[in-house]
């Protein structure tokens, strides 16, 4: 009997939403663009943090006092991306990873300490994790550039987190540097960014994943793509893989 309890108790403690898995990436989508990715060893990155104002994001994750990350990454200083970093990045004392626009925004200053600056072609590593700036085609208001992130992990899979790119021609030059096995693709349209047949004309024409997870989309103040025209565009595509804000994806071989 008291055996039985205790593999109840393990089986809880392993299932339980959140747990990490052995040499698996965790893919945690927040809404809109934002993600908490947790590596094979165990390394928690934070993409594009736009949570307490967030309307995607479930009211469980949208405080920003709840996240200690090992880094902030920011692919542009506009608000539905920048979000709460520099509140996290202070309260954590943990880095803003991205270009230098982060350091005025809406006059906000960051200290030199809680940010590294970085542009296209710079690679860092973070723990167990490989993060390398790649071109995004979009603007990036207060000063900088746009970037998208790709994410190399030590379980083989490749993360490409798109920002709000339009499709460009050196999506190619991503591929075959980078080959990513899994995009984190903008897909929702509107005034600022491509729409999700372009997306999917991207993944088709420069890209081989093997998972697309869509962002960016859904209903915001923006007047984005749902759900369900997201769905249409990618019909019979079997890589789409679509998370609900808060859901997590793990990624890797068990
Ligand atoms: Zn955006």
């Amino acid at each position: 009997m008291y055996r039985l309890f205790f593999f109840v108790l393990l089986w809880l403690s392993t299932s339980q939403a959140g747990a990490q898995k052995p040499n698996q990436v965790r893919v945690q989508w927040l809404g809109h663009a934002a993600f908490q990715i947790t590596s094979p060893g165990g390394t928690v990155l934070l993409l594009d943090p736009f949570l307490s104002q967030n309307p995607n994001t479930p009211d469980s994750l949208n405080n920003p006092g709840h996240y200690r990350p090992a880094a902030i990454l920011v692919t542009h200083s506009h608000a539905d991306h920048l979000g709460d970093a520099l509140t996290i990045a202070k309260n954590t004392g943990v880095k803003i990873i991205s270009p230098r626009m982060t350091a005025v925004y809406g006059r906000q200053t960051l200290a030199d300490s809680l940010q590294l600056i970085f542009n296209v072609g710079g690679t860092v590593t973070v723990g167990d994790v490989r993060i390398s700036a790649v071109p995004a085609m979009h603007s990036s208001d207060f000063g900088g550039r746009p970037i998208g992130f790709v994410l190399a992990f030590t379980n083989g899979e490749t993360i490409y987190h798109t920002g709000d790119t339009w499709i460009f021609g050196d999506m190619a030059l991503i591929q075959e540097f980078y080959r990513p096995t899994i995009i984190l693709l903008n897909v929702g349209g509107g005034a600022f960014s491509q729409d999700a047949q372009t997306a999917r004309t991207a993944v088709r024409r420069y890209f081989h994943p093997r998972v697309v997870i869509p962002m960016h989309f859904g209903p915001t103040p923006y007047h984005l793509a749902t759900e369900a025209e997201v769905r249409a565009v990618f019909a019979g595509d079997k890589r789409l893989r679509v998370l609900h804000p808060g859901e997590s994806a793990w990624f890797g071989h068990e």
